[in-house]
C-alpha cells in the first residue's frame, strides 16, 4: 500500500490495483502513479496549448472568456470536491480531467467538426481518440517512450466515447465499449464534472458576451432557484456578482447532488472492489432524477440560445473554413507543413497510404492554438502575409 494513496473507499481505484502502464516503469518514489500522471500531463505541450483553445469564444474575442485550460482547471476542482466526498482516488479523477481535452482542435466543436468531416474517407477525427493519441503518441518528452507513458486507468479515463469500430482496434482500453462496461468511478465522475463545469461557465460567459441574459434563464428551474435566493438575500446587488453567485450556488447544486445521488447509487449496488463497478451495465456516478432534469434543461437551453447563437455561428462558420482551407493545402501538398511534420506525413504515408498522410495533417491541425490557426492560414493564403 502506498502511504501517498490515502483513505480510499473499497470500490475506488487502487493504485495497487492498476493496470499499469504499457511501458513499465520503477514505481516512483515520492508520488502515487495518478500523481506521476497528473504531473506528466500538466508538464505536456498539448496541456499549455490548452490556453489558446476555446470551446465557443474564439480565444481572441476576449481576455475574460474560459479557455480549454481555465474549462480543464475547472473541471478537475470540481472532481475533487466530490472524489474526496466519496472517497475516489482523487490524483487520478485530477489527472482524467486535465487530460481531457487534449486532443481538441482549435476553435472548439467548430473546430473538430470540420476536421471530422475532411477526414471522413480516411478514418475520421474524434477528440476522445485524439487526446489518447497525444498522450499515446504525439507528445515527445521521454527518450525510452512516445507520448506521455500514463497509466491504463487515466487512458481509460480520457477515452470517453468511442465507435465500436474503433473500439475493435483499441485493444484493452477499447474492451469495455464492446463488452458495454463501465470505467472506473473516477472515469464517470471526470464525465459528469465536464458538464458541470462547461454548462456553469458557459451561462457566465454567454451572459458577459451578451447573447444570452438574466430574464431568459430565468425560464429555467436551475437559474432561477438561485437568482430568487440571491435577490432576496441581497437586494440591489450589482449584475457580475449576482452572477457569480447565482453561478457559484448553481454549482454546489449540482456538486451536492451529484454526492448525495451517487452516494446512494453506490450504497445501494454495493460494490466490493473497482471490478465491480466496472461490471455494471450503467454508471454507478449519478445526479437524482430531478436534479439531472434540471441540468439538462439548461444543457438545452444554451444548445439552442448560445452554441446556435447567430453570433456564434458565423464565428463556427469561420472556423470551419480555416480548418478545411488548412487541411485541403497540406494534404494535398504536405510540403506546406514545418519540417517534422512534412516528415511525420512520408513516414505515416509509406505505414498507411493516403489515410497515413491525412492523419498526419490532422495531427498538426490538431495541434493548433486558435491564434496559430489563424496565422498559418494567413501565411498560406494571404499574398502580402510573411511565411
Ligand atoms: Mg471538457
Amino acid at each position: 500500500m502506498n502511504a501517498f494513496a490515502g483513505t480510499l473507499a473499497p470500490y475506488a481505484q487502487h493504485d495497487a490495483a492498476s493496470r499499469g502502464r504499457r511501458f513499465p516503469e520503477p514505481a516512483p518514489r515520492h508520488r502515487t502513479e495518478y500523481q506521476r500522471d497528473r504531473d506528466r500531463i500538466v508538464h505536456s505541450t498539448a496541456f499549455r496549448r490548452l490556453v489558446y483553445k476555446t470551446q465557443v469564444f474564439v480565444n481572441h474575442e476576449g481576455d475574460l472568456f474560459r479557455t480549454r485550460l481555465t474549462h480543464s482547471l475547472e473541471v478537475a476542482q470540481i472532481a475533487r470536491s466530490v472524489a474526496r466526498a466519496l472517497g475516489l482516488n482523487e490524483p487520478l479523477a485530477e489527472a482524467i480531467c486535465l487530460a481531457h481535452d487534449l486532443g481538441h482542435t482549435p476553435f472548439g466543436h467548430a473546430g473538430q467538426d470540420a476536421l471530422h468531416e475532411c477526414m471522413r474517407e480516411f478514418g475520421g477525427f474524434e477528440h476522445n481518440l485524439q487526446s489518447l493519441r497525444v498522450v499515446d503518441e504525439l507528445e515527445e518528452r521521454y527518450a525510452e517512450f512516445a507520448g506521455l507513458n500514463l497509466t491504463f486507468e487515466t487512458r481509460e479515463g480520457i477515452l470517453k466515447h468511442c465507435s465500436v469500430a474503433n473500439a475493435r482496434q483499441l485493444g484493452d482500453l477499447g474492451e469495455r465499449f464492446l463488452e458495454r462496461h463501465q470505467p472506473s468511478l473516477e472515469a464517470q465522475l471526470a464525465n459528469l464534472s465536464d458538464e458541470i463545469a462547461y454548462n456553469n461557465h458557459d451561462v457566465d460567459d454567454g451572459i458577459r458576451a451578451g447573447l444570452i441574459t438574466i430574464d431568459e434563464l430565468n425560464e429555467l428551474a436551475i437559474f432561477r432557484r438561485q437568482h430568487d435566493v440571491v435577490t432576496a438575500r441581497y437586494p440591489g446587488l450589482g449584475v457580475r456578482r449576482l452572477v457569480h453567485e447565482v453561478v457559484r450556488r448553481m454549482i454546489d447544486y449540482l456538486v451536492n447532488d451529484l454526492i448525495d445521488a451517487s452516494a446512494a447509487s453506490i450504497a445501494a449496488a454495493a460494490p466490493a472492489g473497482v471490478e465491480d463497478v466496472r461490471a455494471r451495465p450503467e454508471p454507478l456516478l449519478r445526479f437524482g432524477p430531478e436534479v439531472a432534469a434540471e441540468h439538462l434543461e439548461l444543457k438545452r437551453y444554451l444548445r439552442q440560445h448560445l452554441y446556435r447563437h447567430y453570433k456564434v455561428l458565423r464565428m463556427t462558420n469561420k472556423a470551419g473554413r480555416v480548418v478545411r482551407e488548412l487541411f485541403d493545402a497540406m494534404f494535398v501538398d504536405v510540403d506546406l507543413m514545418p519540417t517534422e511534420h512534412q516528415q511525420a506525413a512520408r513516414r505515416m504515408e509509406a505505414e498507411d497510404g493516403r489515410a497515413g498522410r491525412a492523419r498526419a495533417v490532422a495531427d498538426y491541425i490538431a495541434g493548433m492554438t486558435d491564434r496559430f490557426a489563424i496565422l498559418e492560414h494567413r501565411r498560406l493564403f494571404e499574398p502580402s502575409e510573411r511565411t
